[in-house]
């Protein structure tokens, strides 16, 4: 069978590090230990590096599953930023058997139709049909102004939560306050823009309804979005009191990976909460265990155990970064998070 040796790195795996070397036999890893020698041409040095699982970015576009406008490559926008496990938050084609063909393991949520500002869910069977098991629930764009309130946001949660579904609501430029979102919201949603500075912000009540949502066990993501859906202002005054997302995702589209020469995905959102303060374990634990926890994978998303298909290796680069939301205040430094290897079925599927 197969080896690939990966040795001398930290691993972290959600709770503290410690020196270990990794193990792939076939698919899988076979051993986790302290030295481990083998017989195979296929190692990588990760002296210096963090040696953790595939992270997860619930927040992305994918080419041929959401509309073309956003889709974008799925193993140039994950397998470079270390991601191993990725959502698409607004499917519309491929179906099952088309994504059960990426490398990356993934998940699907769908938008329900909107007419005359109500939501109509006509087009749930067909898609539940197509999507199978790897659908998670609705995506609903809650931007503009037609809306009647949270009554059309209340209709969709009903129907989700009948389902056994989850639903995740784009904030950004929503007609209701995020304390509204969250008193509609049930435990297991999600909110996605979190830190957006449009109206009905969460700085506005000083985060008392991102608070008020986490109690109730609503998921806080960030869904940067490039510069356009994360408010670098609003963010740093979240990040100074301390009030952490629970998720980091990317929003990754054509457009934020192509205005940035296809570097700007999952590390790049890491870098910028690490450079406005967001603890490290914090960051690593948003983009794998709570990640997996957010979309219902605990058992299989977001671990590094024997029997993993999937491991990351990370470190923190001189490259620097800098960019420009769209009130033109700048996050910038002169480290970022870099993906040195990213293993996906015991296959080298990126490395640096
Ligand atoms: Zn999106």
């Amino acid at each position: 069978m197969d080896k690939f040796l990966i040795k001398n790195g930290m691993l972290w795996n959600g709770n503290g590090f410690s020196k270990k070397d990794v193990l792939f036999e076939g698919k899988h890893v076979t051993k986790i230990d302290d030295n481990i020698e083998a017989d195979t041409l296929r190692k990588f040095d990760a002296s210096g590096l963090i040696v953790m699982p595939g992270l997860i970015d619930i927040h992305m576009h994918m080419r041929n599953v959401s509309i073309d406008a956003f889709g974008t490559d799925v193993s140039a926008g994950c397998f470079p930023n270390g991601v191993t496990c990725a959502v698409d938050a607004s499917a519309v084609s491929g179906d099952k058997e088309f994504l059960d063909t990426f490398a990356v393991k993934n998940a699907v949520f769908v938008s329900p139709t909107f007419n005359n500002g109500n939501y109509n869910f006509d087009n749930f069977e067909q898609y539940n049909k197509s999507y199978g098991d790897k659908l998670l629930g609705f995506k609903l764009f809650y931007d503009g102004d037609n809306f009647d309130g949270v009554t059309p946001l209340k209709e969709v949660c009903a129907f989700a939560k009948d389902k056994g579904l989850k639903v995740m609501v784009h904030t950004n430029n929503s007609p209701v306050s995020m304390m509204d979102i969250a008193k509609t919201l049930n435990s297991g949603d999600i909110i996605t823009h979190a830190f957006h500075g449009g109206r009905n912000n969460a700085a506005e009540d000083n985060f008392e309804c991102l608070k008020f949502a986490r109690e109730k066990g609503i998921v806080i993501d960030t869904g940067f979005a490039g510069h356009v859906h994360t408010d670098f202002t609003v963010l740093k005054k979240a990040m100074d009191a301390k009030f952490y997302p629970d998720t980091i995702s990317s929003d990754l589209t054509r457009a934020s990976a192509f205005i940035r020469f296809g570097r700007y995905g999952l590390n790049y959102c890491m870098s910028i909460m690490r450079t406005l303060g967001m603890p490290e374990e914090e960051i690593f634990l948003s983009v794998t265990k709570n990640a997996a926890k957010a979309v219902g994978k605990e058992n299989d998303w977001g671990t590094l155990e024997i029997g993993s298909t999937a491991v990351t290796v990370l470190g923190l680069s001189n490259e620097p970064y800098s960019i420009t939301d769209k009130m033109g205040k700048t996050v910038s430094d002169n480290k970022s998070y870099r993906t040195y290897l990213t293993v996906v079925n015991g296959d080298a599927v990126y490395s640096y």
